[in-house]
């Protein structure tokens, strides 16, 4: 098989046979004159849209892609082919937005409960937490977590989870299939917010799911046609182009992460810096077998609280303070009032995201220019 940069470039696009283009159309007809092909209305089945899902799904090493109008759009969805009663078991720290919809949404509509445990030390605990409650069909991960960047064995967990026929849902969000690829490691569907890495260019919101199994590509699709979020072909044309430099970004943003990390780790106004690169980062080993790089995400803690965190944000030039991530320029954010700011604060430093915890999304901008933005914040 080809490489990952090959595959990103090249997948579904073969030069057009009429013209010659060698970048594929924005198809924006909504609508296909019977008999011609296999499209009749876009809703359904885009020709822009369907080079972008088997794109994805090649990187992925899946057999079946679909994308969406957001990640939120394509997590609800895969929540959606559970049925109303279902539990499932999900790691605590995971993406406010989803944190949300399953207790705002899942819950009170689909009477779908959450379970949260740490699924990062499960070795004796999760076949009992299976057998225990036989209402729990499905896990939920993030292959590498929010904010706190915790990695955990994914291909343990699907073993563990497939002797009790339960399914395993990744969120690959942070970490890409450029690092890892949890289809290969046995996950059921691989969620993704193309929003953030993928794209890469803070200019479009989509989300995609990625499934080797046709019972789930049909509840899939069937789901995505009924509801209808899906992206416009022009956002599929800008994840197209987007994803052509995917590798060089990843590549990229994990070197810059790392120095990035190094020099947080033994700067004296910083308590602690999680970097899964880094060794001492508590789930260093899993990294090391499971993922290529250690991303381009760093989340530290500073020496003190909300003032100090806000001052040290405040001072930042290079990097923006906004949420989101994945972007090539660099991006900074206090999960205790931005992204997490809607789970109970108790919840909240329960699950460590306390006042003095910075995200960092470090772009691929020149690693000088990120150290200096940093050193010079931190002065101050
Ligand atoms: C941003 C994000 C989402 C939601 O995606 P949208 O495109 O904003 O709807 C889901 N999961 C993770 C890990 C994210 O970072």
């Amino acid at each position: 098989m080809e490489g990952f940069g090959t595959l990103s470039i090249h997948t579904s696009q073969e030069p057009n046979p009429i013209n010659g283009a060698v970048c594929p159309a924005i198809e924006l007809s909504t609508t296909y004159v019977s008999n011609k092909s296999n499209f009749e209305y876009s809703r359904c089945s885009n020709p822009t849209r369907k080079i972008l899902e088997e794109l994805i799904a090649r990187t992925e090493c899946g057999k079946y892609g679909m994308c969406f109008s957001s990640g939120m759009a394509a997590i609800s969805s895969t929540i959606n082919i559970l049925k109303p009663g279902d539990n499932i078991l999900s790691i605590g720290d995971i993406y406010g937005g989803t944190h949300k919809y399953f207790s705002k949404v899942a819950e009170k509509l689909n009477n779908i409960k959450v379970i949260y445990v740490d699924l990062i030390n499960i070795k004796n605990t999760l076949p009992d937490t299976l057998r225990n409650n036989p209402k729990i069909t499905c896990i939920w991960l993030e292959s590498v977590t929010n904010p706190l960047l915790r990695v955990c064995d994914i291909e343990e967990i699907c073993s563990i989870a497939h002797k009790f026929n339960v399914m395993v849902f990744v969120d690959n969000t942070f970490a890409t299939p450029y690092n890892v690829k949890p289809l290969n490691l046995g996950v059921d569907i691989v969620v993704h917010s193309v929003t953030k890495y993928l794209n890469g260019h803070s200019d479009v919101i989509m989300g995609c799911a990625i499934t080797n199994s046709e019972t789930i590509r049909d509840k899939l699709k069937f789901i995505q046609s009924c509801v209808g979020a899906v992206p416009s072909p022009f956002d599929c044309y800008m994840v197209i182009r987007g994803m052509k430099t995917l590798h060089l970004r990843m590549k990229k943003h994990a070197e810059n992460a790392l120095e990035v990390a190094e020099y947080l780790e033994k700067h004296p106004k910083i308590e602690r810096v999680y970097y899964p690169g880094l060794k001492s980062h508590p789930n260093y080993e899993t990294t090391l077998k499971q993922m290529k790089t250690g991303g381009g995400m760093v989340t530290i803690l500073l020496k003190g609280g909300l003032k100090e965190s806000t001052v040290f944000l405040g001072n930042l030039k290079l990097f923006a303070v906004a949420v989101s991530l994945g972007c090539v320029e660099s991006l900074a954010e206090l999960p205790a009032t931005m992204t997490h700011g809607s789970i109970p604060r108790e919840e909240r430093l329960q699950l460590g995201i306390t006042d003095n915890l910075c995200r960092l999304s470090v772009g691929v901008e020149n690693i000088e220019d990120i150290i200096n933005d940093l050193e010079q914040a931190l002065r101050k």
